[in-house]
C-alpha cells in the first residue's frame, strides 16, 4: 500500500485542531469571566507559541488570534518575519539574555520578562535606533516574584518602583503592566492566594503609572486561578497547540 500523503491533507487537520482549540479556549475564558464576575473580553489570550512552526501560528491567525508569545529570541524573530504579512504582534516572554535586546527590540512589540534595570536601558536605547523608530515604544511588563525560590528571574518587590519608574520615564518604552510565573501548584486555593497578591502589587502600579492595564499571569494549567483573581492576560500554549518536544 502506497504510504498516504502528507501534504496538504495533514496541513489541513492540525488547522482544523488548532481551530477548534482556540474557540474552546476562548469560550472557556468567556465562561470563567463570567464564573468569578469578569468584565466580558476583559481576559486577553496570548497563544503561546514556542517551538511550534509558522504553519500552526498562520492556523491560529486565520481564527483571528493576533497576539503570540515566543521565548526563544531567535525563533520567534524569525517566525515575524515569515509571517510579517499577517501584522501579528509578537510577546518575547522569556528569560532576557542582554546580548539578545538588540534582536528582541527590533522584533518584538511587548516583552513580558523585564527584571532589571540593565536589560530595561538596553531595550531602551535598541528600541530607539530601530527600525520603527521614535514613536513605536516597546510595550514592557515587568516580571515580578513573590517569593525567591520562585524562579531565577523576575525582580523582588522591593526593586519593583526603581525599575517602574525607569521604564514609565524611557522614551522608546511603554510601561503595561506585570507578568508572574508562579512556581506551578495543583491546589486550586494555593494558585488563588498567589495570584490575589500579585493582583495587589498591580493594582498599587497602576495607581502610579496610568499606562499600566496589563496583568500578565495563568497558563494552561492555572488559568482559572488567574482570571479568578483578576489576570488581564492569560498564555496559553499547551491547551492551543498541544504539547511540546522537550528541548
Ligand atoms: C511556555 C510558557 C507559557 C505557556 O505554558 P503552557 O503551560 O503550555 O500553557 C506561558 N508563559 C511562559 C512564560 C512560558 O514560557
Amino acid at each position: 500500500m502506497p504510504a498516504p500523503p502528507i501534504q496538504p491533507d495533514m496541513t489541513r487537520h492540525v488547522s482544523a485542531t488548532i481551530s477548534t482549540a482556540i474557540i474552546t479556549i476562548r469560550a472557556e475564558i468567556a465562561h470563567l469571566e463570567q464564573k468569578y464576575g469578569r468584565k466580558s473580553g476583559s481576559v486577553e489570550l496570548l497563544a503561546v507559541s514556542k517551538t511550534k512552526p509558522s504553519a500552526l501560528i498562520r492556523a491560529a491567525a486565520a481564527e483571528n488570534q493576533i497576539a503570540f508569545g515566543e521565548n526563544y529570541a531567535d525563533e520567534g524573530a524569525e517566525k515575524s518575519l515569515e509571517l510579517k504579512e499577517l501584522n501579528l504582534l509578537w510577546h518575547y516572554i522569556g528569560h532576557i539574555q542582554s546580548n539578545k535586546t538588540k534582536l528582541i527590540a527590533s522584533h518584538y512589540d511587548w516583552v513580558q520578562g523585564v527584571d532589571r534595570l540593565k536589560i530595561a536601558k538596553r531595550l531602551n536605547e535598541h528600541r530607539g535606533t530601530g527600525p520603527g523608530g521614535t514613536d513605536n515604544a516597546l510595550n514592557i511588563c515587568i516580571q515580578l516574584k513573590l517569593d525567591a525560590e520562585e524562579s531565577k528571574s523576575g525582580c523582588t518587590t522591593d526593586e519593583l518602583e526603581e525599575l517602574a519608574g525607569f521604564i514609565a520615564g524611557a522614551s522608546h518604552l511603554s510601561l503595561r503592566g506585570l507578568m508572574a510565573i508562579p512556581a506551578p501548584r495543583s491546589d486550586f486555593a494555593e494558585q488563588r492566594a498567589v495570584f490575589k497578591e500579585l493582583h495587589g502589587w498591580y493594582q498599587k502600579l497602576k495607581k502610579s503609572y496610568p499606562t499600566v492595564d496589563t496583568l500578565s499571569m495563568g497558563m494552561s494549567g492555572d488559568m482559572e486561578a488567574a482570571i479568578a483573581e483578576g489576570a488581564t492576560m492569560v498564555r496559553i500554549g499547551t491547551a492551543v497547540f498541544g504539547a511540546r518536544e522537550r528541548r
